[in-house]
Order: C-alpha cells, then structure tokens, then sequence
C-alpha cells in the first residue's frame, strides 16, 4: 500500500443533490471535496448537518474548494467573495466542519493566512491551466512552494500543493512528472488533465503524490478523472509502487479500449504487481524517444493499436517472426533492457475461427478490407491452410498483400460470395456512431457463407453481423479477436497461462 488519498469532489448545484453525492462520495473516497463553488445557494444548514452525519460513519477527511471560475471554478466569484467565504467573519463557519481547505494560487496571502493556518488542519496551494501546460512551470511551482511556506520547518503538518494543467498526448505531461518526481516526497499533486493524463491520477500516488482526484461516476468535474471505484478496483491505485510494472495500450485514440479492463482484472487475479493503463500517444517519435526513458515507469510492456502498429518498428530492438512477416506489431514487451515487437493479432483471428468452424485447413475466406487486420487474417490464415481472398477498395493496397501474401484478390464491391465458407469484416465500416446498420454486405450476398466474423469491438452486434444473420450465417463478433489476443498478450507478459474467463468477464462487463 502506498500512502496515497482517493479525493472524490462532490459537484451538486443544489443542496440536496449536494447531500446525496456527499452521501455517495463517503463510501468511496478517503478524502471528500466539498466544491462549494458548485452551488447555487449554499444552504449552511443543510450543509452543517450533512457533515455531521456523515462524520459518524466516515472516517477521512473534509476538503473545501470555493475555486473562481478564471481558475477552473464553476462560477464568477470576485477576490471580495471569495475573500469573504474564508475570513473568520464568514456566516458559513465552514472551518468548524472541514479538515482542509484548498486556495488557489493567487489567493491573497494577506487575506488571513494566519487564520486559516490555525483552523485547517492542512491548506492545499493550487494551479490549474486548462488550456495546456505553461512554458515556466518550474517557476509556477517555486512560486507555490515559497507561498506555502515549504521551505520553513513545517508548523504542523504540511501544506500541500496542486500543480493540474492539460495536455492532449501523454508526452505533454513529461514537465510535469519530472518536476514531481524532484519534489520532497509526499509534498506535490501532479494532474495531467485530458485522456492523456489519465496515467498521472493512476500512477501519481506510487510516486508519492499525496492525493489523486476521481469522480463519483463517469466523467467527472475535470477531463479525464476516473470513477473513484474504478481507481480503486480496477487500477488498484492504492496498491501500486515505484516498482509496479507498467503496461499500456498506445494509440489515438484508445479511451474506449477494452484492454486496460482484461489485463488489470487478470493481474487482480493472479496477485502480480503489475497496471494497464491507457496512453493516448499522437506524437510516437517523442513518445518513445522522450516519455519512456524521461519518466522512469518501471515498463513492462505496451499493446499497440491504430495508428502505430507499423512506425513503432523502428523504435524496437527485435521483431518476431509474425510480426516481421506482417510487418505490423501489436505487443511490445520489454525484457533485459531490448523492447521486442510481436503480433498477437493471428492468435484473434484463428482461435475464435477455429472454435466456430473447426479445423482451418483448405476453408475458403473472404476477407474485406486491406488493412493491418486485414494482413494479420491473411497471414494467420494462410498458415493454418484456408484459400484467402481479400476484397477491397484500394487496388493498390489489395496487390501489394496479394504480392507479399500470395492471396487471390475479388472484385469491390463485393456482389455475391459464392464459393465460400467464411467471411472476415477487416474494415471499421459499421463502427462509427451513426453508422451502426452500415454493412459491405447485405443479407442476399452471403451466398455460401457458413460463418461471418466481425473483427469490430463495439458496437457488440453490427449491420455486418445483423445482414449475415439475415442470411442465416453464423456470426462472431470483434470481442472475440480482443480476448484471443489479450490473452496471448498476458502469457507473452507473465510467463503465466491467462485467466480466459476473468478477461472475457471483464471485457463484456466494460462493453
Ligand atoms: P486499417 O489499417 O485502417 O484498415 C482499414 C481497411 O478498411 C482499409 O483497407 C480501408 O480502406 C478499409 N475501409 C475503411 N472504411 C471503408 C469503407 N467505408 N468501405 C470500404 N473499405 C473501407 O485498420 P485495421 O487496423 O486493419 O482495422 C480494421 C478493423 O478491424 C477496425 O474496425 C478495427 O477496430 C478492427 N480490429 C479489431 C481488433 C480486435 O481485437 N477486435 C484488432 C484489430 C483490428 P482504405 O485503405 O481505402 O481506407
């Protein structure tokens, strides 16, 4: 366990609402925020008797938060209210209910810092930036330090601070991790806001960080928090170390994989120290030049989606024989210091084929798309005997995989599939909002097919899958490929068989 607080903020605009996600935030978080800013009137009252009931049962602390909007606040409050809510005169005798209270940065020390030492039992100093993160980010933080008073023997317990800016590619949160990683251990809440920080809140207390902030449900008061259950159960927060292995799915995007939820539960499973999460890398170049060596995660290993399989290549130290043959990685692992590239797509393909159909071995498959999966089917299936086929839109795509391959190549669009027994969907058609009945093939052109494999995850029945079995055709979905290549990818890992069922379990429950 390392030393790190779950800090829920309850973000209600009405005093009722208030009390209801007070009442929801106690079960799960072992700091509540109490973002008063929130509000639309505070009733204190209401507020006075909630605290009172629910320090009963609950044992953490209670943070208040009156932010300013220009600061990340919920609503207009001028430096006279705001200086108003906390002085000693203020009618709302908060301090008599809370343990900590959070000021951001340019509060104004003059303004009773005195006071507010003497009634909280802690003070967090905090900056936010929601557009990006600033250039002079070591000063910002010198400057929060020398207002908290750091650098003076601590009069009671230490103050805090909260450095929170955006960024939009993992790599963007490499300033900030570094910085934290140099503060006195305990001192300094590092948040990456946006999917790409998501790591920072995961991964923030076993380096130290004091507190990390998750929401109550989804989405949250601030992108890319995470439901506090989630923090807890699934990525285990409270458990994670300096010398916790880390694996990730990179990509762009990759908020909607189901991976970081298979992995984490079979981890769970297994007692092994190790965390997935997801990384939204655009920029790969820096990515693996700048973020892998700069951050000092102890990596394990990455799963690889679009649009990286094929320029992290040249990044790694070794290929498999798949993966060189495909020309496409999908699994890194990192051992003896080499990041070595493998391609556990073949095992998602064939496994869930071979279950449905049997023995592969001179089945005639139609494969759309000339895409990475597409290459992946044709490969894996070629070297499990099946006659390939690949039907798609870019002719010069299609013969380039026709040449290294050796597959025949149909017409597109496609008119009927006669002489055929299976058909592979290799193209993200029918996966977009919008487009879910979107299919290449409607119901009369399934001809001979027996089974139609869908390689897309969600949504879990598509317009493909819906037409084929118009058709009367046996269908399998993309969550399937997504299991049978995870769980390839946690032996690669691990040494260890993979917990099929606890993965599948927690792919369909994610989905
Ligand atoms: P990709 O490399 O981008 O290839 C996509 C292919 O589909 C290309 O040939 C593209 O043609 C074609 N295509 C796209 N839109 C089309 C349309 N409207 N009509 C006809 N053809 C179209 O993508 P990928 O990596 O191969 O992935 C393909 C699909 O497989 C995706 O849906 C992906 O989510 C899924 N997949 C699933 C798993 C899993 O674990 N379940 C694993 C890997 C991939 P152009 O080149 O002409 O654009």
């Amino acid at each position: 366990m390392n030393d790190g607080k779950i800090c829920v903020p309850v973000c209600a605009a009405n005093m009722e609402g208030f009390a209801g996600e007070m009442d929801r935030a106690a079960e799960v978080a072992d700091v509540i925020e109490l973002r008063l800013d929130y509000l639309n009137e505070i009733v204190p009252e209401i507020l006075w008797r909630k605290l009172k009931e629910i320090r009963k049962t609950f044992s953490g602390k209670i943070l208040v938060t009156y932010r300013p909007k220009d600061q990340g606040g919920a609503r207009a409050i001028s430096n006279e209210q705001r200086a108003a809510f906390w002085s000693e005169n203020s009618d709302l005798y908060i301090y008599e209910h809370a343990d900590w209270a959070d000021l951001e940065h340019d509060f104004d020390l003059k303004v009773g810092a005195a006071f507010l030492r003497a009634l909280y039992k802690r003070l967090i100093w905090s900056f936010h930036d929601f557009d990006g993160v600033p250039e002079n980010l070591a000063e910002i933080y010198a400057k929060l330090r020398d207002e908290a008073n750091f650098r003076s023997a601590p009069p009671r317990e230490n103050d805090l601070l909260k450095i929170a800016v955006r960024t939009n590619d993992v790599s963007d949160s490499l300033r900030l991790w570094k910085l934290f990683k140099d503060a006195p251990e305990g001192t300094l809440i590092p948040i990456a806001m946006g999917e790409a920080g998501k790591w920072t809140r995961i991964l923030g207390p076993a380096f130290g960080a004091p507190l990390t902030y998750a929401s109550l449900d989804k989405g949250g008061n601030a992108p890319g928090q995470i439901p506090a259950r989630e923090m807890a159960e699934v990525y285990r927060v409270k458990e994670l170390s300096r010398e916790t292995l880390v694996y990730a799915i990179i990509g762009d995007p990759v908020t909607k994989s189901l991976s970081p939820y298979m992995h984490n539960a079979a981890f769970k499973l297994r007692g092994i120290d190790a965390v997935f999460m997801h990384m939204e890398v655009k920029d790969l170049d820096r990515f693996m030049r700048e973020f892998v060596p700069g951050s000092g995660l102890n990596f394990g290993g990455f799963a690889v989606t679009m649009p990286h399989k094929e320029t992290i290549i040249p990044y790694l130290d070794e290929l498999d024989e798949t993966a060189r043959a495909i020309g496409a990685v999908n699994t890194v692992k990192f051992e003896n210091g080499k990041l070595i590239g493998l391609n556990t797509d073949i095992y998602g393909v064939v496994e869930p084929l071979t279950r449905a159909y049997g023995d592969l071995k001179g089945a005639r498959v139609a494969i759309l798309g000339a895409g990475g999966a597409a290459r992946a089917c044709v490969y894996a299936l070629r070297q499990k005997g099946a006659r390939t086929t690949i039907f798609a839109r870019n002719a010069e795509k299609t013969r380039a995989i026709a040449g290294v391959f050796g597959c025949a190549v149909g017409d597109f669009p496609v008119t009927e599939l006669r002489s055929f027994d299976i058909v592979i969907n290799a193209t993200p058609l029918g996966m977009k909002p919008g487009q879910e009945n979107f299919s290449l093939l409607t119901a009369d052109r399934f001809g001979d097919i027996k089974l139609a494999f869908d390689l897309i995850t969600k949504p879990a029945e598509t317009g493909f899958m819906r037409e084929a079995k118009k058709a009367g055709v046996e269908t399998i979905g993309g969550l399937e490929m997504l299991i049978a290549q995870g769980v390839k990818q946690f032996e690669i890992w691990t040494g260890q068989d993979a917990p099929l069922e606890v993965m599948r379990e927690a792919a369909v429950e994610r989905l």
